[in-house]
C-alpha cells in the first residue's frame, strides 16, 4: 500500500512551492487510494511557531486537503507533531551510536571552518573530514577535559549510492561527495538529518515526492535507511521523486520569502483553491496538451508521478489568473454570488455597509461573473451600485471624456430617458443611436456614458449595469458629468 507524507515545517506563512508539494502527495495518495500523512517538522524552537502551525493547517483546509493521518485526525503513528516525539529520536540516536553507525565529533566550528578553507585551497572536497570517526579512549577524554560538547555524526559507508529517482531517473552519488553529516546537535536537539528519514520509516513511508532543493540529503537518507534496517527501526527504504524547482521573475528560483509565494496573498486577492491547484499542478505536471483547464479530479485519475517533468517550471502569474478566471466562470452562479461575500464587506468595500442592496447584487452578479480573474476584481467593479457617487478616477475621466464628450452624453440622455428600462437591450439602442447621430461606433459612444456612472473606463458589461443601477441614478450621473 502507498504511504506518502507532507511534512512541513512551520515557519513563516505557506507559501505556494509548499502547496505544489502537498498537491502532488495527496493526488498521488488519493491516485493509488494509498494514505497521506501530514507530519509537523517542528524541531527548530527557533524558527517554529504556534502561529504558523495553526495558519497551516488553516491553509491546507482552506485548499481543500484531506489526510489520513495527522494533526487534528490522529492516528496509529500518533504523535504526528516532531516536537512531541523528542524521545524516539534520542532512542534511536543511541543505537546508531552504539552500533558503530554514529560517532561523537567533538570538532568546534572554528575548527570545522578553517579545515574546510584549506580543503578548498587544496582543491579538495570541503566536507566533513572525518577527524573524529575513529578517536582514541585518551583523544575523547582529553576533549571531555577541555569542556567539548560533542554532536552525534553519521557515518557513512565508503560506498557509492545509487537509486532510482521517479521523477528523474538513476542517480549517482560517490562517497566524497556525501560526508559524514550531523544528527543531533551538542545540545541535544536532534537536526533534519535525523528526523525526518527516521518518521518516514516509522510511518512506513513508501514514496518521499519532494522539492529538488532537498535531493542533496536523499543519498545520506538512504545510508541512514541502511543502518535503521539493520537496527529494526526500519523496514524498508522508501522510493523517492523530487519535484522541480520553481522559477520566478527574472527566472529565478521562486524564494518563500518573494511576496509572490506567499499562499495569503492568493487567498487575499480572491484565487478560488481549486483554481490555485489546477494552476500549481501545472509546474511540472500536465494533463494533456490541449488541456489547461480541470477538476483536482481530473488530476487525480491521471496522476501519474512518472510523469512529472524533472525541468524548472516557470510561475507565470498571468496564467495563474487566467486558469483562476476560467474556474470563477466554471461556478454555480449562486456558488460565485456567495463566494464574493467577504469583498463585498469590510475591509474592501469602501461603501457605507447599509448602502449594499441585495438586490441590486443578486442582479449584476451573473454578469460580473463572465469578467473577473480573481474574487478581490468585484469590489471596484460593483461599488458604482453602492457608492452615492462614482468613484474619482483622474485617469479614466481623462481618458473617456474628449471633445463632443459632452454633445453625446446629451443625446444619449435623452435617448435613455425614452428608453424600456427593463431591457439591457433597449438601453444599448439608445446609446447606439446616440453615437450614430455624431458618428461615433458603439465602443467610442459608451466610454463617456461608462465613465459617467460608473467613473471607470473598465468595468462590466456597460447596459446591463445601467439597468440594475437603475433609470434615475443613471441619468442623474449623466447629468452631473454634465454640469
Ligand atoms: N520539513 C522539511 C521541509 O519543509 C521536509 C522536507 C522533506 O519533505 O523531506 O523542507
Amino acid at each position: 500500500p502507498v504511504r506518502v507524507r507532507f511534512c512541513p515545517s512551520p515557519t513563516g506563512n505557506p507559501h505556494v512551492g509548499l502547496v505544489r508539494t502537498a498537491l502532488f502527495n495527496w493526488a498521488f495518495a488519493k491516485h493509488h487510494q494509498g494514505t497521506l500523512v501530514f507530519r509537523i517538522e517542528d524541531t527548530d524552537a527557533a524558527r517554529d511557531s504556534e502561529e504558523s502551525y495553526t495558519q497551516l493547517l488553516d491553509s491546507m483546509r482552506w485548499l481543500g486537503f484531506d489526510w489520513d493521518e495527522g494533526p487534528e485526525v490522529g492516528g496509529p503513528h500518533a504523535p504526528y507533531r516532531q516536537s512531541q516525539r523528542m524521545d524516539l529520536y534520542k532512542d534511536v540516536a543511541q543505537k546508531l551510536l552504539d552500533a558503530g553507525h554514529a560517532y561523537r565529533c567533538y570538532c568546534s566550528q572554528d575548527e570545522l571552518d578553517t579545515r574546510r578553507e584549506a580543503a578548498r585551497a587544496a582543491g579538495k572536497p570541503s566536507g566533513y573530514d572525518g577527524h573524529c570517526r575513529e578517536l582514541t579512549a585518551a583523544q575523547v577524554e582529553e576533549y571531555q577535559a577541555q569542556g567539548r560538547e560533542p554532536i552525534v555524526r553519521f557515518r557513512m559507508p565508503d560506498e557509492t549510492i545509487t537509486f532510482t529517482d521517479l521523477v528523474r531517473g538513476e542517480l549517482t552519488f560517490t562517497p566524497e561527495n556525501v560526508p559524514d553529516f550531523g544528527l543531533v546537535r551538542a545540545n541535544g536537539a536532534p537536526l533534519y538529518t535525523l528526523v525526518n528519514p527516521v518518521d518516514d520509516a516509522l510511518m512506513e513511508i513508501t514514496h518521499v515526492l519532494r522539492g529538488e532543493d532537498l535531493l542533496s540529503s536523499t543519498p545520506r537518507q538512504i545510508a541512514l535507511y541502511k543502518a535503521l534496517i539493520e537496527l529494526g527501526v526500519a523496514k524498508e527504504i522508501p522510493s523517492f521523486g523530487h519535484l522541480p524547482y520553481v522559477m520566478g521573475e527574472g527566472n529565478k528560483k521562486l524564494s518563500k520569502r518573494d511576496p509572490q509565494s506567499s499562499l495569503n496573498l492568493y487567498r487575499e486577492r480572491g484565487f478560488l483553491p481549486e483554481g490555485l491547484l489546477n494552476y500549481l499542478s501545472l509546474l511540472g505536471w500536465s494533463l494533456s496538451a490541449d488541456q489547461d483547464v480541470f477538476s483536482v479530479d481530473e488530476m487525480i485519475a491521471a496522476f501519474e508521478i512518472s510523469d512529472v517533468n524533472p525541468n524548472p517550471a516557470r510561475f507565470d502569474l498571468k496564467k495563474c489568473e487566467a486558469i483562476n478566471g476560467d474556474h470563477i466562470r466554471l461556478l454555480d452562479v449562486k456558488d460565485f454570488t456567495e463566494r464574493c461575500r467577504p469583498w463585498l464587506q469590510a475591509p474592501f468595500a469602501p461603501w457605507a455597509p447599509e448602502a449594499f442592496d441585495e438586490a441590486k447584487w443578486q442582479a449584476i452578479a451573473p454578469h460580473a461573473q463572465t469578467r473577473l480573474k480573481v474574487l478581490s476584481e468585484i469590489t471596484d467593479n460593483v461599488d458604482f451600485l453602492f457608492l452615492p457617487e462614482p468613484v474619482e478616477d483622474e485617469a479614466s475621466w481623462t481618458k473617456a471624456m474628449k471633445e463632443g464628450s459632452d454633445a453625446l452624453l446629451r443625446t444619449a440622455r435623452e435617448k435613455l430617458e425614452a428608453a424600456d428600462w427593463t431591457s439591457a437591450e433597449s438601453l444599448k439602442e439608445a446609446v447606439l443611436a446616440a453615437g450614430e447621430a455624431h458618428g461615433l461606433k458603439l465602443g467610442k459612444a459608451q466610454a463617456p456614458v461608462r465613465v459617467a456612472v460608473t467613473g471607470r473606463t473598465v468595468g462590466l458589461p456597460l447596459f446591463e449595469s445601467l439597468e440594475v443601477l437603475g433609470k434615475e441614478t443613471t441619468l442623474a450621473r449623466i447629468d452631473a458629468a454634465l454640469a
